[in-house]
């Protein structure tokens, strides 16, 4: 809000301005201001108010003149601050004086022209809204039962727009001409879906039809939904088109269809999220916060890691690893539709309904019916279809409440917050960010605000790229931009540097994967300045021949000054890549370092030959490259433990090891650090051999579980107050994977706050390196301000 805006309406207005004092105000407005009925509400608001003016789209934003007594007109800005739609968000607003017009008569929405440069957001996807569910439920409706439904106040957005300005004949409801009820509820400004650019209803909407194996068509429309909660029922795997790609779903109180879901698959053990009819359901599944209960039932209704308590009435397969489960609640009509036929047709004893991505695991969510009929062959039984395309592809986001603060951490932000932006400390040119390896984003900037894009997923395939050549250019079209400079990773060789590369004539940057993680939290915190930033992660090049993943980083976004101050000691990755999935050999690793070469290891007894193969690699030095990464300790130690020789997805092994944790016990390993010239080391493997006498001395594996997690925290809080010490830094920055290990990311802060230390976390997007593509985009901005100055 600028401060011209608070003068304004703080003044108090004299007594003796009679009502025939004509004061006419011009409000300039910008935000996420279109497509979620702001200007029907600004004139409702104007007409109720009796002010007569107009408002309209302009470049600049939404601009509303208003004309009326004095003290009616200049209470107008606060009255609209009050009410606004839920899906509104303002980021600045002007109030500035006009000069007022004779004999104006009521209030009008002008038409805007299309083309200008846009200073308003497209809306991301909303929930449906309360009033849409009751139309959908009510058998009088014209709408009941109707899949398709939204109004201004919710439905899909930026998964259907081609282009901007944001309106039907750009969206993929061109093809559905209204019908005249339809148009009539379109054109009257009273109306709940004035303008509301994807308004329909069965008879000129959108269908939906079910589909077999050879895309023949089994049921339509209403019968197809019921069919499909009947094909559920009995244990069958369905694809179910949504808003932002396909689900595959089925029964998760159905031991069978779950495992038959995994199998056909190839998901082995990564949880699996759930969708349940609503709050009451969740609440059998897990005991519920208020803030987790407010995301459960928001306008965004993401996937929220719930901690489950007592006998879960659903498949053990769903999450095997965790007592976290994933879950949301329905978020378009056709679920709603869905989860309330599929809790009358299941006989079993919740009606939750497992609702996961539907590609197969390496690839992008499928987006086109034919897309799916054919690459999902093999996995679902029958496909729920329909004919509104997708034009941009998003995953459900997921998010949790961290206990101890009540903030949100994300894991992955895609559908209902992208394409929301990031605002930033300042202006600046716009630069893009490619993102990482795995888990990609990509990030565009424009004046302050940085747009990330939705979860991309892993630069291993041409389909993946195909899906981030993509965002690349939609993500600048719709803004209105054009990148002067691309930052990508160090690696020479990921897809998204030589994407990089490929871009004629933009100049490119590359930033270390760690380095952009701190500029990611600072830039979200909109903090100036130097920071000692601690980078836990998984692994990144480093650039130095070892592979970087547990650093204490000095940081300074003013003056671009980067430091490694310190890391986590190397251990070697027998094999390289084969470590990762094998956490054995990471284990194995550190007992070679420290001269244990016999033992009665957990990992003998299947990896007996390998084993001896590891030792040898280790001996001779073989296709060993060196890390300090914090995710491989974590590996090494649940592998240690006997809890994960191998892993089938990443983070399993740290998982496991924090759902081990008797969190009775309050002792810890020390974690020490020592100088290695000008670089702090932190000694894990001392840490790891205590683990190791542990081990033989049979402590249960739930106690080391405690204290390696304590010692951790503890060891990294220590180091890093007397790194910030020597440096004179107040302000310590946590960014990386490890972040969502809970222990970690309520313990670190904590220590570090009790040492006196300012604690930067990340707010908005998770610290995973969904992340990165951000920290390389303000960093970039740095870099050209830099060189431009
Ligand atoms: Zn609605
Ligand atoms: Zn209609």
């Amino acid at each position: 809000m600028t401060e011209k805006h608070d003068d304004m309406t703080t003044k108090n207005t004299p007594m003796d301005a009679g009502p025939r004092h004509l004061v006419r105000l011009r409000l300039t407005i910008t935000g996420q201001v279109q497509g979620v009925g702001f200007r029907p509400f600004v004139y409702r608001t104007a007409r109720e108010a009796g002010l007569t003016g107009a408002v309209w789209n302009d470049p600049s934003g939404v601009v509303i003149e208003v004309q009326g007594p004095e003290h009616v007109a200049r209470n107008f800005p606060d009255l609209l601050l009050d009410r606004l739609p839920p899906l509104a968000r303002i980021t600045s607003l002007e109030v500035g004086e006009a000069e007022p017009v004779a004999r104006e008569e009521g209030f009008v929405i002008a038409t805007s022209s299309s083309g200008q440069g846009h200073s308003v957001l497209i809306s991301p996807e909303t929930a449906t809204c309360a009033d849409c569910v009751a139309e959908i439920m009510d058998p009088c409706d014209r709408r009941h039962r109707y899949p398709f439904t939204n109004c201004t106040n919710c439905g899909p957005r930026y998964t259907i727009t081609r282009r901007i300005p944001y309106d039907r004949d750009k969206t993929s409801m061109a093809c559905f001409p209204m019908c005249p009820a339809c148009q009539a509820e379109y054109d009257d400004p009273m109306d709940r879906r004035f303008h509301a650019q994807p308004n329909a209803c069965p008879r000129c909407g959108p269908r939906v039809w079910l589909a077999g194996q050879k895309g023949d068509v089994l049921a339509r429309n209403d019968d197809a939904l019921l069919e499909t909660a009947n094909l559920l029922a009995r244990g069958a795997v369905l694809a179910v088109k949504g808003l932002g790609g396909f689900h595959l779903a089925c029964d998760a109180g159905d031991p069978e269809a779950v495992d038959a879901l995994r199998s056909r698959k190839n998901r082995r053990d990564k949880p699996l999220a759930v969708m349940v009819p609503d709050l009451r359901t969740a609440r059998r599944l897990a005991r519920v916060s208020r803030a987790e209960a407010e995301l459960l039932t928001g306008h965004v209704r993401p996937i929220v890691l719930l901690k489950a308590e007592g006998d879960s009435p659903l498949a053990p397969a769903v999450a095997p690893d965790t007592d976290y489960i994933g879950v949301m609640l329905p978020y378009t009509p056709l679920h709603h539709v869905l989860l309330a036929d599929f809790a009358r047709a299941a006989s079993g004893e919740i009606p939750a309904l497992v609702m996961t991505s539907g590609n197969l695991s390496a690839d992008p969510i499928c987006l086109g019916n034919r897309e799916a009929l054919d690459r999902l062959s093999g996995i679902a039984d029958a496909w729920l279809l329909h004919d509104r395309d997708i034009l941009i592809r998003t995953d459900d986001s997921v998010v949790r409440v961290l206990p101890e603060t009540g903030r949100t951490q994300f894991l992955r932000r895609a559908r209902g917050y992208t394409p929301s932006p990031v605002f930033l400390a300042q202006d600046g040119p716009c630069v893009l960010g490619t993102g990482p390896e795995l888990k990609n984003t990509l990030c565009v900037t424009k004046k302050d605000q940085a747009f990330v894009s939705q979860h991309i997923g892993d630069m291993e395939n041409p389909a993946t790229l195909g899906f981030f050549a993509e965002i690349a250019a939609h993500l600048p079209m719709i803004l209105e931009t054009g990148p002067q400079l691309v930052v990508h990773d160090l690696h020479p060789d990921y897809l998204t540097t030589r994407w990089a590369g490929s871009q004629a004539n933009l100049p490119t940057k590359a930033l270390q994967h760690h380095f952009a993680h701190i500029h990611a939290v600072l830039a979200e915190n909109r903090h100036l300045g130097p920071v000692l930033g601690l980078a836990l992660d998984g692994t990144g090049y480093g650039g130095d021949g070892t592979i970087w993943g547990g650093e204490f980083l000095v940081v300074d976004n003013q003056t671009l000054e980067h430091d490694r101050a310190g890391h986590l000691a190397h251990v070697r990755l027998p094999g390289g890549e084969a470590a990762i999935r094998e956490p054995w050999r990471i284990a194995q690793a550190f007992l070679h370092d420290l001269g244990i070469r016999n033992g009665p290891w957990p990992w003998l007894e299947d990896f007996g030959q390998a084993s001896r193969v590891v030792s040898q690699m280790l001996d001779k030095g073989i296709n060993s490259p060196p890390t300090s990464s914090c995710g491989r300790l974590f590996d090494a130690v649940a592998a240690m433990l006997g809890l994960a020789d191998t892993i089938t997805y990443e983070g399993q092994a740290a998982i496991r090891l924090e759902h081990a944790q008797d969190t009775s016990v309050t002792d810890a390993y020390p974690l020490k650090s020592r100088k290695a010239g000008p670089m702090l080391v932190a000694d894990t493997h001392e840490l790891f051999a205590m683990i190791h006498g542990d081990v033989l001395n049979n402590v249960p594996a739930r106690t080391i579980a405690r204290r390696f997690h304590l010692g951790l925290a503890r060891g990294l809080a220590e180091a890093a107050a007397g790194l910030a010490a020597d440096r004179g830094l107040a302000t310590v920055a946590l960014s990386g994977g490890c972040l969502l290990n809970l222990t970690l990311a309520t313990e670190l802060p904590r220590l570090l706050g009790k040492a006196g230390l300012n604690v930067l976390t990340h707010r908005h997007l998770p610290p995973g390196d969904g992340c990165i593509s951000l920290g390389q985009a303000a960093w970039g901005r740095r870099f050209l301000a830099a060189h431009r100055a």
